[in-house]
């Protein structure tokens, strides 16, 4: 690792021993879990090299660009518009909070039975070990679940750039009005951070940079959809995480070359997995990096993840921006109301979700469903038994999972993902 990189985690306040011990836990998992794999896309690389320098380049050329002038925002929600950060000079980055670290530290200030990924949030920042979140100008905390809502009191007092961004529970009128007031008040923080206004040739700039980088996604999914699949769940997975922070045109452009390779690779019928392997559609709760434990154990005991009903995934990205909007006020009306489909199971009641799930089973000819649930998550493991007993009504098959980013149930998890794609054979 070069000097410059270490100066750089330095001024950052990084605890540097602490944060040489996670890049090698993450190299070693990356290794074990990614590198692994038997034929894979060889546009791949790109991700390699960015996860490689996950912590090395990619902050580089986040410092590089607030020298010149421009802000990072961090967040840990996909309700968070990219679209309004970037036309207001910022770089919005996804904060991962996908693996536990300090926990000792962690339980002193919050419950026990607290998610993992709450957990890892406050784990990042007590040990010093997260370059994203220190390098982020302003962080958005939004009020989604009761543990988040909660939790943000809290890391208010350890993050003093915390913005606090209230969001609606129902899909009603009064919701809508909320979102929308929501997101102008986001709009002007942001322009007071950058000192940029929004005007609308940016936000439409803006919109145009998302959506692309939506599509190349969307391509990517529907090549998924072909059996045998030309590219492992694992390695789309990754493509999803990566979509939170890299920059977004070379993201894009980088997507539309694996996309252009997997193309290829099902004209030959040479899918990263045999013909008739059994396909799975996860649902549920975001993985963040590195959170790869189930993805993992799922292709390595004989089948083939085909698509993610989560938030790094479709419920994240599958709906666009319209783009058409003649003024300022119509493109935040078109952001507002695509935000406002985002069908999270904090929303009360939450159809879209169950639909988009049986719509998924079908468009991606998934032979079964598996509910990733972490424990503590109360929106998420309510949902979870009604949205089994309509699957299965329908006979589809699911396996219902409840974990945490620990490996101690690693082998009962593979147990049962064994036996589950044993009844799917
Ligand atoms: S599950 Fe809900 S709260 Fe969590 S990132 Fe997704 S939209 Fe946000
Ligand atoms: S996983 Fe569940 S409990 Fe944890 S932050 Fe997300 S919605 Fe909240």
């Amino acid at each position: 690792m070069s000097e410059d990189y270490k100066n750089m985690w330095k001024e950052l306040g990084l605890d540097l021993e602490m944060h040489d011990a996670l890049l090698e836990v993450l190299g070693k998992g990356y290794q074990d879990v990614f590198l692994s794999q038997k034929n894979r896309p060889e546009g791949m690389g790109y991700f390699d090299f960015v996860m490689s320098e996950v912590h090395g380049l990619r902050i580089k050329e986040l410092m590089d660009e607030k020298k010149g002038g421009r802000k990072i925002i961090g967040s840990y929600c996909v309700f968070v518009p990219e679209e309004i950060a970037l036309s207001g000079n910022a770089t919005l980055i996804g904060l991962c909070a996908g693996a536990d670290f300090a926990l000792g530290e962690v339980e002193k200030v919050l419950p026990r039975n607290t998610c993992s990924l709450i957990k890892s949030t406050f784990g990042f920042k007590l040990g010093k070990v997260c370059p994203y979140l220190e390098a982020s100008d302003m962080v958005v905390g939004e009020n989604t679940c009761d543990g988040k809502k909660k939790a943000y009191e809290i890391f208010a007092e350890m993050v003093p750039n915390l913005y606090i961004m209230d969001l609606p529970q129902m899909k009603s009128d009064q919701g809508r009005a909320l979102l929308k007031a929501e997101f102008y008040q986001f709009k002007e923080k942001v322009e007071e951070l950058t000192g940029k206004t929004i005007d609308y040739p940016s936000l439409k700039t803006g919109i145009k940079t998302v959506n692309n980088k939506r599509r190349a996604i969307h391509r990517l999914s529907g090549l998924r959809k072909v059996d045998p699949a030309p590219i492992s769940g694992l390695d789309a997975l990754l493509a999803n995480q990566i979509f939170f922070y890299d920059n977004p045109a070379r993201f894009t452009e980088s997507v539309h070359k694996i996309c252009d390779e997997l193309e290829k690779r099902i004209e030959e019928k040479t899918g990263a997995f045999a013909s008739g392997t059994p396909r799975i559609l996860i649902s549920g709760c975001p993985m963040a990096v590195p959170n790869w434990k189930l993805p993992a154990i799922v292709e390595t005991s004989g089948a083939v993840i085909v698509g993610e009903e989560s938030c790094v995934g479709e419920r994240g990205t599958r709906n666009l921006t319209d783009e058409s909007g003649g003024s300022l006020e119509e493109l935040m009306d078109a952001i507002i109301d695509r935000y406002f489909k985002v069908d999270c199971a904090i929303f009360t009641p939450n159809p879209d979700r169950l639909s988009h799930i049986e719509e998924m089973v079908g468009t991606y000819q998934a032979d079964g469903v598996i509910h990733y649930g972490l424990q503590f998550c109360q929106p998420y493991s309510m949902e979870s038994m009604s949205i089994e007993n309509a699957l299965k009504a329908r006979n589809i098959r699911v396996l219902r999972i409840e974990t945490d980013y620990s490996m101690e149930d690693a082998g009962q998890l593979r147990t049962r993902v064994e036996a589950f794609i044993e009844l799917l054979k």
